[in-house]
């Protein structure tokens, strides 16, 4: 089984290496730290979980991290002001901000404030449609590492049917363009599938590369899918688990059980995806500091 396991967490501390590598030369050649400022709104669990592996990250491999907390009920005008404060400050090089946002405030509103060239996260429009035309620019965090997973473990994409479940701004869909570009790691044919999609079955049956971005537990069993196909898991789920400890088990949209005598390859939860979404954030912090993209 083992030779199949796409090893996210030892993928993402090789590419850890080669950042803190390179921050090291930035420093030894007199210039500053790379810089990522987070900007968290109330006091989301999962947030504040996710905020705090970053700024562990980043001391990892030298980038420095700021974190600005803000009150629950933080106003519209008011993080405009911190995210325009963000995009004047010279000394940040990118910057985040941490979703979902409490309900009064319009993500796709707020997020068109950061300026393209701090929008390490990728989620602006102009960085999407630079995306889109195959242009510099910092693509998606979860997709980019989807597309590192892919390729450092060797997995032929030319020419092969990908199929992609979920169309989210975040993975889906732009996992779809990414696959299918025209360009030096692209060229698949891609089916993107949704809660629409007619016939799943017989799509997921046609897959050469599998990609599951559905938020359903395991969804996708071994008996839907051709032999010898590469799976990759984005899901991220706690299901309750009474043989363990924590009383919790992690898994993703995979039923990684019955789905891993069918693969090639396949990506586990914990420690497939997961490790790759923070280090494609640090690889878009570094790209910003060296002015790469903008
Ligand atoms: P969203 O909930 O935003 O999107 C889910 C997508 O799946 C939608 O397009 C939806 O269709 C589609 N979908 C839902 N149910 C079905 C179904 N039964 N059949 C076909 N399509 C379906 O999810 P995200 O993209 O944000 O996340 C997906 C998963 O990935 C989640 O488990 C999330 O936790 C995980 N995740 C993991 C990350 C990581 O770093 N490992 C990062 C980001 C997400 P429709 O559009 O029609 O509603």
């Amino acid at each position: 089984m083992s030779n199949k396991l796409i090893d996210g967490k030892a993928i993402a501390a090789a590419i850890k290496k080669e950042i803190a590598k390179e921050v090291a030369t930035l420093i030894d050649a007199d210039k500053k730290a790379p810089h990522l400022a987070a900007v968290l709104v109330g006091n989301d669990p999962a947030s504040e979980t996710y905020v705090a592996s970053k700024e562990r990250a980043c001391k990892e491999v030298g980038i420095t991290s700021t974190t600005y907390r803000l009150a629950e009920k933080t106003s519209e005008k008011e993080l405009v002001e911190i995210i325009e404060f963000l995009n004047n400050d010279p000394d940040v090089d990118g910057f985040i901000v941490q979703l979902p946002l409490p309900s009064h405030l319009n993500s796709d509103k707020i997020l068109e404030h950061i300026h393209p060239s701090k929008d390490v996260d990728g989620f602006h429009p102009l960085n999407i449609g630079r995306m889109q035309l195959g242009l510099p620019c910092y693509l998606p965090a979860t997709p980019y590492g989807v597309v590192e997973l892919l390729k450092r473990s060797k997995v032929e994409i030319d020419g092969k049917h990908c199929v992609v479940l979920g169309r989210s701004n975040i993975v889906g869909t732009p996992l779809s363009i990414l696959l299918s570009r025209k360009s030096n790691y692209g060229n698949a044919t891609v089916t993107l599938c949704h809660s629409r999609t007619r016939d799943l079955n017989t799509i997921i049956q046609q897959a050469d590369i599998l990609i599951a971005a559905i938020g359903q537990p395991e969804f996708v069993k071994g008996d839907m899918l051709k032999k010898d196909v590469v799976v990759v898991d984005v899901g991220i789920h706690r299901i309750p688990d009474a043989s363990n400890e924590k009383g919790y088990r992690l898994t993703g949209d995979v039923d990684f059980e019955s789905v891993k005598e069918v693969v090639s390859k396949i990506t586990p939860v914990p420690g497939g995806v997961g490790p790759m979404t923070i280090v494609s954030l640090l690889q878009n912090t570094l790209s910003a500091s060296q002015k790469k993209i903008y």
